[in-house]
């Protein structure tokens, strides 16, 4: 089984996935989390090279190159032994944020993102996404509260960027609504992890 948490920054993609482990773990189930861009050694130190505030010489298409070669790492190394053992697999990011960032967000494309993906991924997409979805203010305003201390390249982008990404996401989301379940981001923490889990439990403990 593998599962991807997607949506825009400040979503609270990551702190729902901490917060998810140690339940769906007394499922009697092998869970590994992992997150993007990284998951591997060679996929980190790549990560670090994207997400440097120094490296303002990456363009839009290098960038693209970049998280797609991470990703190919991360499957290869990580990703594929877990399911072939028969793990659960949850991933924070996978493909859909290649669409929704470089080719919405950067204005890239839809149709170049996806071959990337496709040719990275050899078409393995997950069972089940989660998109967390959420308004851009809303979630710029998290941001800043919880990340002042450690801005990365990424962060620092405008919330015009940010508006971007998230249409992108919604249409991304229209597009396959059988892999999709859209999760309201918005409110308290403690509800979206409860909704999270409920959509996990009812699909593959029911
Ligand atoms: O969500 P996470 O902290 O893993 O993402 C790291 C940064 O990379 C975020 O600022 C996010 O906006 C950015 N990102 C991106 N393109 C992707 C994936 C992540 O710009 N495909
Ligand atoms: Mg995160």
């Amino acid at each position: 089984i593998f599962i991807s948490l997607e949506g825009p920054d400040g979503a609270g993609k990551t702190s729902v996935l901490e917060a998810m482990l140690p339940k769906l773990e007394k499922l009697n189930r092998e869970i590994v989390s992992t997150r993007e861009p990284g998951g591997n050694r060679v996929a980190e130190e790549i990560r670090q090279i994207i997400l440097n505030p120094e490296h303002k010489e990456i363009d839009a298409k290098t960038e693209l190159l970049l998280f797609v070669a991470a990703r190919r790492l991360h499957l290869q190394s990580k990703i594929i032994p877990a399911l072939e053992a028969g793990k659960m697999v949850i991933v924070d990011r996978f493909i859909d944020s290649s669409v929704a960032y470089q080719g919405f967000g950067r204005d890239l494309g839809v149709a170049a993102v996806s071959w990337l993906n496709q040719f990275a991924t050899d078409g393995l997409k997950p069972d089940l996404t989660l998109y967390f979805d959420i308004d851009t203010d809303v979630a710029l305003e998290r941001i800043r509260k919880y990340r002042s201390n450690e801005m990365n390249r990424l962060d620092l982008e405008q919330a015009e960027m940010h508006q971007k990404v998230r249409k992108g996401y919604l249409e991304i989301v229209k597009k396959e609504p059988d892999r999709f379940v859209t999760i309201d981001a918005s409110k308290p923490l403690e509800n979206v992890i409860t909704d999270s889990l409920a959509v996990i439990t009812d699909r593959f403990f029911g």
